[in-house]
């Protein structure tokens, strides 16, 4: 099924009030529980005492009590009152501020829900938003990625999304292709006349340049996703190369367990670290030698699946010790393995480095955790190494999210449809069935077009209260 939301003309739809806490489940300054729907208000005000809410004007802030249905007060609070249309949901919504504390908080909400309020749903304050046109389903998305960004550049490119950048971009896209859909069905009106298009270069030119700007949008997308989720850092070396020792130079805390007894990192650990705005998911592994040792080889296993999933691989190979065959072969099937993820060659302990001419690597760097010698020439090398296969520009719009690449490649690829059809001099119906599919699948970025599953998944993956 299908519903459409025309922003502009959008009627606010009052829907049945629902509440839920705003804030963080915890103790704290304070506390919001948030009410939204019709005569929002005017229903909260029945356990207020205080002001008639419903004699005041929107945007003001009353202080009252909260009395439950036991008439007992339930905590001193300010009630601050948005009216319809003015508000986040576009709805009537009544925010109550309460003193933090988990059962003081609770306590508001349930003499919210003893009157006719429901509990809100993960994200149905933003999905009342979205459908009442207070904002397009990417924004809405945006949403989410803001409350859920890791690092700075993630909550800027939320920011971006949040303030309509992208949906600006699909509406200028689906303007072409209406433009281009008028073109052709111009000229189906005038079938039976035998008028050719009025103008075939033109709607070609119009088409091939909107395939383009899909592409370079598009390609955004990489650099997108490493920036949302972060970018999966796997260091590889053999035991005691000093994996760990770096992976703590460079979060600064003792999170991975340094010893000097080989193959003490059994399992992997994850650690975030931040740099230059960027997230990084630095994965210590095991390394991925063979064994016997039961519980070794799952960390092994281990290994290989992180490194499967990595979006840099770094091998530490220790200077204080010769370069064995096996090892040299081991650097070799592990460069080969990580195919198209970029893949940095480090020597360690280089204070300590055995003085061989004879080992003929190639090392993209030779650093000491120990001396903290050459740490930021290598922070430097693993964010460009990083991001080495994507157009990264921190400045630009970027697509971060999988549900509008596909969106997008799927509309790039009916708009090239109606190109090879163009070209074939295929008729008109023919174009016009992939223009207009081209359409459909642009409006489920911004959601002219969407489907209850959609928005299902889209809003489960809200906090309850946003
Ligand atoms: P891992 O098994 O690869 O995680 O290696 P560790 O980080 O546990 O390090 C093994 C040993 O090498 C420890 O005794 C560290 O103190 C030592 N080590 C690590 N990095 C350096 C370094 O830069 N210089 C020196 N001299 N020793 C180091």
């Amino acid at each position: 099924k299908e519903a459409t939301a025309d922003q502009k003309e959008k009627e606010i739809t009052q829907n049945h009030p629902i509440a839920a806490i705003a804030t963080p489940v915890g103790e704290g300054g304070i506390s919001v529980i948030r009410v939204s729907g019709e005569n929002a208000i005017a229903t909260v005000n029945q356990s207020f005492e205080g002001t008639d809410l419903r004699e005041q004007d929107s945007h003001t802030v009353h202080f009252g009590k909260i009395i439950d249905s036991d008439d007992k007060v339930v905590d001193e609070v300010l009630a601050t009152l948005f009216h319809s249309p003015k508000s986040y949901t576009g709805e009537e919504i009544i925010e109550i501020s309460c003193h933090g504390g988990v059962l003081v908080t609770q306590a508001v909400l349930e003499a919210m829900l003893d009157l006719d309020i429901k509990p809100a749903e993960p994200g149905e304050f933003t999905q009342r938003a979205f459908l009442n046109g207070k904002m397009e389903l990417s924004q809405a998305e945006a949403v989410a990625d803001l409350i859920h960004a890791k690092s700075k550049k993630a909550l800027d490119s939320a920011h971006q999304q949040l303030e309509g950048r992208l949906g600006e971009h699909i509406s200028e896209f689906r303007q072409q292709i209406i433009d281009a859909t008028a073109m052709v069905e111009l000229e189906l009106d005038f079938v039976e006349e035998d008028v050719e298009f009025a103008n075939k270069e033109e709607l070609k030119e119009l088409l091939v340049e909107l395939d383009d700007e899909i592409d370079n949008l598009l390609a955004t997308y990489e650099t997108g996703r490493l920036v949302k989720h972060g970018i999966k850092t796997v260091f590889v070396g053999l035991p005691n190369a000093g994996k760990s020792t770096l992976l703590n130079t460079l979060v600064g805390k003792d999170r991975a367990i340094v010893t000097d007894i080989a193959g003490t990192t059994r399992d992997t650990i994850d650690v975030d670290w931040s740099y230059d705005g960027l997230r990084f998911i630095l994965t210590d592994t095991a390394g991925l030698r063979d064994t016997d040792d039961v519980v070794e080889a799952e960390g092994v296993k281990r290994s290989q699946q992180a490194f499967e999933k990595a979006d840099l691989a770094v091998y530490l190979k220790d200077l204080s010790r010769k370069l064995t065959t096996e090892e040299r072969e081991d650097i070799a099937e592990i460069q080969k393995k990580a195919g198209d993820t970029p893949f940095v060659l480090i020597g360690t302990k280089h204070d300590i480095a055995l003085d061989l001419d004879d080992e003929r690597m190639d090392y993209d760097l030779k650093i000491s955790a120990l001396e903290n010698e050459k740490i930021d020439e290598l922070k430097k090398l693993l964010k460009q190494r990083a991001l080495e296969n994507t157009e990264y520009d921190s400045s630009s719009l970027l697509v971060t999210s999988s549900r509008h690449r596909d969106a997008l490649q799927n509309a790039q690829e009916n708009v090239q449809s109606a190109i090879q059809a163009l070209d074939q001099g295929m008729t008109g119906d023919f174009l016009s069935i992939d223009l207009r599919s081209a359409l459909k699948d642009l409006g489920t970025i911004t959601g002219e077009i969407t489907t209850e599953d959609i928005l299902d998944s889209i809003f489960s993956r809200f906090c309850i209260g946003k």
